[in-house]
């Protein structure tokens, strides 16, 4: 890091080794040149000697008006007397300068060039603030400000701003200039400009420094020393170094002061800076004077007192005559005193400076007290006690003013920190809200993805339910479909298939049942066992087909003779069996005897042949739980043996 240091100071060094070579040889250049180019070279000479050499500088210039002039160059002219009129405010030869920045205005005004004219402008303000009439310099300044403002050139409006505060600083309105002063270093802080940094820093130090806030002010001059001594201005350098020293002594430091006002003084002395001399006599005098050296302050308070003079700079011949009009009261010489006292109050009327006018009343009053001329003392007490109150109540005001100012800075500030807090709260609150929605969202997107879900669920039990059912459907078909298959096969398998009527087994399964119920309640049944006589020659005479025909028309008459509760049965061939149930013998022989007689009555008809017609033979047996069914079976076939016996178309009970 400190490598890095030393590289830069030498480096600033070469450079400023390269600026002082150039102006070296540039004015090497001079005895040989001629015409245009030697007007270029003495221009740039004029201007690189400015600060340095403005004697110098002045001639250089003067040179250059006249070789313009006879070139009719009036642009460079221009540039040139803007040069001779800088040197001369340089020479503090304010009379001059003010003449050179007048012909230079009206070079401007005729080429219509904007800028030259503020620039004429803007210099004319300056050589007027420095003769101390802040009235006519406010004038010039503002015109040029608004012609800069048009133009929109940063840097030169800065200027402007500045050369303002300058003049309300003057004027003792020391807010009004540190708002320009402000304003000023935040555009050259914008520009990057070091010097225009430099001079606004300097210049709100001494605003600090005329409101009694000596820190600040010294931070400030330090800070434009800095850029000053970096940039090689010496003439800034020596006006910073003067400030600094007045702040030691007014802080108290008044040999460090002192040393700090000498090189600044020797500085002045040597660029024949003569207003920064005379400041520096001023301000050195003032040190002695405090320090009790009060000789050695006479002489540097005359010193100052005749370069003022010739300088022509009132307010400052106004105050040093003051201070030395104190000085010799101090030293017991009243008329002296009251000689320059006299004076102070003269011009400090004519300038209008109230401060000036009140410091010099006091010291009239007092001198003319130590003379005991009574009366007129009293007469500059009453004026100096109306001029106290008058500056005095408006610097209470003032006072008053930047209190509130602070108070309500600091209430903006407080402002925009519970401002800055409401916004943080509100983020928050914002974030808050919407994590919460978020969270609705995620909340309602689950409840969504359930409800989905079950729904889901829900539609497939229902299918699942039709399509059971709708397979309980086709199964309980199915099954009904087996059921009938089954009770048909069922059917079939208990149905004889020619006559239609119950089979062998079907009849035998019947009575087997019935059997249980006869043993219940106690109620008998009777079996009528029939067979068909001579069937044999039946079949010889019409056929087999004519055999199975009669047996299929007698069974279907036989079914339709007998009770609902009856049933009648193919017990095997031309046999058949009857089971009437509740039924006793001899209610069962009517029955049969019914039969047999149908039997005898019944023919089948056939087209063009002989009926067939057939008699049949019946045994009944009862059965009333005594005996076995197979042993009534038996018995009805004994009865029917027994009938064909005794000649066939007739009805046995078996007994
Ligand atoms: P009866 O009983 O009066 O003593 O004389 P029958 O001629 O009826 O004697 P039997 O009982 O010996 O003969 C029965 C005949 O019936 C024998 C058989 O050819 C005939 N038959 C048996 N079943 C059927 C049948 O399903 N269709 C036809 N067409 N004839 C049958
Ligand atoms: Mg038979
Ligand atoms: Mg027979």
């Amino acid at each position: 890091m400190s490598k890095c240091w030393t590289w830069l100071a030498v480096l600033a060094c070469a450079c400023l080794a390269m600026a002082v070579d150039e102006t070296a040889e540039l004015e090497s250049q001079l005895p040989g040149s001629e015409g245009a180019r030697r007007l270029e070279l003495l221009l740039s000479l004029a201007e690189q000697r400015v600060t340095t050499d403005p004697q110098k500088s002045l001639d250089y210039a003067r040179e250059a008006m006249a070789i313009a002039r006879e070139l009719a160059d009036s642009v460079t002219e221009r540039k040139a007397l803007m040069q001779a009129g800088t040197a001369c405010f340089y020479l503090a030869r304010y009379e001059e300068a003010l003449r050179h920045f007048t012909d230079s205005l009206v070079l401007a005004r005729k080429a219509a060039d904007e800028a030259a004219i503020a620039l004429s402008l803007d210099r004319i303000g300056v050589i007027h603030g420095s003769l101390s009439d802040f009235a006519r310099a406010l004038e010039f300044f503002l015109e040029a400000l608004e012609i800069r403002e048009r133009i929109g050139d940063k840097k030169q409006i800065a200027r402007s701003l500045n050369n303002i505060g300058v003049i309300y600083q003057r004027m003792a309105d020391l807010d009004k200039s540190l708002e320009y002063f402000t304003r000023t270093l935040q555009i050259m802080e914008e520009a990057n400009d070091s010097d225009g940094i430099g001079a606004a820093l300097n210049n709100i130090g001494n605003i600090y420094d005329s409101l009694g806030n000596h820190n600040k002010a010294l931070d400030y001059f330090e800070r434009s020393l800095k850029l000053r001594q970096a940039t090689g201005n010496r003439k800034g350098t020596a006006l910073l170094l003067n400030n600094i020293g007045r702040i030691y002594s007014m802080q108290g430091d008044d040999r460090r002061a002192l040393d700090t006002l000498f090189q600044a003084l020797k500085i002045r002395e040597e660029i024949q800076d003569n207003m920064g001399v005379s400041e520096s006599y001023n301000n050195i005098g003032k040190v002695y004077l405090k320090l009790g050296e009060n000789d050695e302050a006479l002489i540097y308070y005359l010193k100052a007192l005749r370069l003022k003079e010739q300088l022509k700079d009132r307010w400052n011949i106004a105050y040093t005559a003051r201070e030395i009009g104190n000085l010799y009261l101090e030293l017991k010489q009243p008329e002296l005193a009251l000689e320059y006292a006299r004076r102070a109050l003269q011009i400090s009327r004519e300038i209008e400076s109230p401060r000036l006018q009140m410091d010099s009343h006091l010291l009239l009053s007092r001198i003319h007290r130590v003379r005991k001329d009574y009366g007129p003392a009293l007469e500059h007490f009453e004026q100096y006690s109306v001029l106290n109150q008058e500056i005095y109540s408006t610097e209470r005001q003032e006072k008053i003013a930047e209190i509130e100012n602070r108070y309500e800075s600091q209430k903006k500030e407080r402002e925009i920190e519970l401002l800055k807090k409401d916004r943080e709260i509100q983020r928050l609150e914002l974030e808050r809200q919407k994590d919460i929605r978020n969270s609705l969202i995620v909340f309602f997107v689950l409840i969504l993805g359930m409800a989905a879900l079950f729904y889901n669920r829900y539609r497939l039990k229902i299918k699942a339910n039709r399509q059971l059912a709708e397979a309980n459907r086709k199964i309980s078909e199915q099954n009904d479909a087996l059921t009938d298959a089954y009770e048909r096969l069922d059917r079939l398998a208990r149905t004889d298939p020619l006559t239609g009527v119950s089979n062998r087994r079907d009849i035998m399964e019947y009575i087997h049942a019935e059997t249980a119920r006869v043993e219940r309640r106690g109620l008998p049944f009777v079996l009528i066992l029939m067979d068909i006589d001579n069937f044999k020659a039946v079949n010889d005479c019409f056929g087999h087909d004519g055999g199975d025909q009669i047996l299929t028309s007698l069974a279907r008459a036989m079914q339709e003779s007998i009770r609902k509760q009856d049933l009648l049965g193919r017990w095997g061939g031309e046999e058949f069996l009857f089971f009437l149930p509740e039924t006793r013998s001899a209610g069962g022989a009517v029955i049969a005897e019914k039969i047999r007689q149908m039997v005898e009555e019944f023919h089948v008809d056939r087209a063009g042949d002989e009926a067939i017609s057939v008699t049949a033979t019946f045994g009944v047996a009862e059965y009333d739980g005594s005996h076995a069914l197979a042993d009534v079976i038996k018995q009805a076939d004994q009865a029917l043996y027994l009938g064909k016996r005794e000649g066939k178309n007739r009805v046995i009970v078996y007994s």
